[in-house]
Formats: C-alpha cells, structure tokens, sequence
C-alpha cells in the first residue's frame, strides 16, 4: 500500500493518503452528515455539514495516533519504519521487519487498540464534563462531535483486538503464545488458525443476517469476514515463507551464471537476440569483459522504439554502483525485502571481488516449494 498523496512527517515518520482514502472519508462525512440530520434537527445545513467534516478529519487522525502508536513501538524495539498510509479500509503503518522476538510482537500488536480505547475514553470524559446525559444525543455541536468519537474509538478498539491477522489482536494473541511456548511457527499456525475460524463465522453470521432481513448491515458484516480470511492466508503464507528461510543466506541460493551483453549492443539488437528468444528479463551488461550494469526490459521502455537501433545498452542500463545490491552473507530474507521495498524482482550479488551472482523473488519461490515437496 504505497502513498500517492504525502502529507508530511511525524517523528520521522511519513504520513500519507492511498487515492482510496477518499471513497471512505466521502462515505463517513455523509454517514455523520446523515446521522447529525437525524439526532439534531434543530442544525442548519451549514452547521450540520461543517460538523460532519470536521468530526470525520479528527477521526482519521485519531486513526493516524493509532497506527503512529505502532510505529513508535516498533522504533523503540529496534524495527525502522518507513511511513503510514490511511486507504479505504483505515490505516497501515509500514513496518519494514517482522518482529524478531515474542515480547516486541505482543506490545507493537497491542499498543493500537489501547490508544484507541484511550482516546475514546478520554472523549467521552470531556463530553460528560460537558454536561451530556446519556441516553440522550448531545445538541451542542462539540459535545455531539465528541461523543461519535468516543464511541467510534472505542469500537475501532474492540474491533482490531478480534484475534485475526492481520488485525491488532492476531498479532497479540500470536506474541502471547510465542511468548508463553518459545515456539514462532507454533504460535504462528495457531493464531492463523484462530483468525480463519472468527473470519468463517463473520462470514456465516453476516448471511444469516442478511437472509434474515438484516440487509446492508448483514452483507457489510459477511464482507468484513471475507476480508479478514483472505488477508490473514496471505499474512500466514507470508510468515511461513519467512521461517522457511530462516537462516538461509543469499549465496547459499543466489545463482552464478546471469546473462551477459555487451555494453556496445545497439536496443534493437539486444532486444531481437537475447531478450525475446530466451524470455529472460535481467541482464548484466558488460564492457571489456567486465560487469559494469543490469538492465531490464522496464528500462528500454523508457526509450521510443524508433530510438533502438541508435541507443546502446550502456547509455540506458542502472551501473551497478547505482544499484541497489546484496552481498553473499545477506539472510535471504532481508533480500526479499530489498526487493519488495524497491519493487524488484531481482537483485544483483556483490562480494569483494565484483559481481558474483543474481537472486530473483521466483527463484527463491521455487527453493520454497522445492523445500516443502521434500520436508526439508
Ligand atoms: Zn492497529
């Protein structure tokens, strides 16, 4: 989920909005918008709209309190954070490692919900202060705003602590048995577990209701469901691809014969006879000999075919000294984080002696399913 929109930095972190972001601030400024005509008629439109606006602004940075909440924990366990986006379905901080330990797991998990709950509480306080009488909806326009966010805050607690990846509670429940067992995988395939289960019966309530009559809010609940499952296999998937590498280092499976160019290849040439008759798309360009760049097809799109014949390989290739590399002793999977960070498929090896080898994202998924067909 990478920001289109950035809004600036907090603690060094980035903040930012995904374009879906807008479809949902659209959606929840006229929820309240509809919910504020109901409760207090006595508004006029201007006021009731102004309102409205402000009170979904706030409650996306209470969104964004609570994913920074996050961030900061795990900068203070030792995990570097990159940015927060806010997108259609909330926030996301981007952590850039998985915790390396049970007790970081657990705190970084819980930390969201507990702001959020804070920052409910501590909204419903100043709107008691402020006079509010429960059941009745405040007429005023601050203790009204101040009471949806209350409630609003503390529902987003209670909903992120559902034990289910890749929701807050997924994460505490898989640090607290990693931290009660020692085991990572143990704890990893339990929680997983756990979370398809509530994700099933989300999905199975949610239709129950909706054939019960329940309509939008039955369908809304069932789609929820379905998000969580699909979201929490792939969070699953990936974690097991993560212990499945533990240990392994990039040149134990890097591999030592990469194709080669010439450097004085004209684009057309290279293109009709390397690149479309062997379908192999990372290259290593060479002059005199010697590794001097990579290039893909990605950067001889960057040029207009009628310039091929004319554009040599060396004008247009990343020189390695320009490129993001890894050398022999990197695990495996901090490669593949190189690599999902700078969204490359594959990465060149260097030791001290220069180029030494390639690793690509398929490779290393082929080592994994080759791995699990023998059990190793
Ligand atoms: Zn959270």
């Amino acid at each position: 989920m990478r920001a289109q929109i950035k809004l600036g930095r907090i603690f060094g972190v980035e903040i930012g909005l995904h374009y879906s972001w807008f479809i949902i601030a659209l959606l929840i400024t006229f929820s309240l918008a509809g919910q504020f005509r109901e409760n207090n008629p006595g508004w006029s439109d201007g006021l009731r709209w102004g309102i409205s606006i402000v009170t979904a602004v706030l409650f996306f940075a209470a969104i964004v309190v609570h994913e920074l909440s996050h961030a900061l924990v795990a900068r203070f366990r030792g995990l570097p954070v990159r940015s927060i986006t806010l997108f259609a379905l909330g926030g996301v901080a981007q952590i850039e490692k998985e915790a390396a330990d049970a007790k970081t797991e657990f705190w970084m998990g819980i930390i969201g919900p507990i702001t959020s709950f804070v920052i409910g509480v501590v909204c419903l306080a100043i709107t008691f202060a402020l006079g509010w009488t429960p059941p009745d909806f405040p007429q005023r326009p601050l203790p009204a705003m101040l009471m949806w966010l209350g409630v609003i805050n503390i529902g987003l607690a209670i909903f992120n602590m559902i034990p289910g990846f890749p929701l807050d509670g997924g994460r505490v429940l898989r640090g607290a048995i990693w931290w009660i067992t020692g085991n990572a995988v143990r704890a990893t395939t339990i929680a997983a577990r756990v979370g398809q289960v509530i994700a099933f019966l989300m999905i199975l309530y949610g239709l129950l209701q909706f054939f019960r009559g329940a309509g939008f809010n039955g369908l809304w609940i069932a789609f929820i469901g379905w998000f969580l499952l699909s979201a929490s296999r792939e969070s699953y998937a990936q974690m097991v691809i993560t212990e499945g590498l533990r240990g392994l280092r990039v040149g134990d499976v890097m591999s030592r014969d990469f194709p080669v160019v010439d450097a004085n290849s004209n684009l057309q040439t290279f293109t009709e006879e390397n690149l479309t008759r062997t379908g192999r798309r990372f290259w290593v360009v060479t002059l005199n000999g010697q590794p001097e760049g990579i290039v893909t097809p990605h950067e001889l799109s960057a040029v207009p075919k009628n310039r091929w014949p004319y554009t040599t390989l060396s004008d247009v290739m990343r020189p390695l000294d320009a490129t993001r590399t890894v050398n022999p002793n990197t695990p495996v999977t901090e490669a593949l984080e190189v690599m999902a960070r700078q969204d490359l498929n594959q990465l060149p090896v260097m030791n001290e002696r220069g180029l030494a080898g390639l690793i690509s994202r398929s490779h290393i998924l082929q080592l994994i399913q080759t791995r699990a067909e023998l059990h190793l």
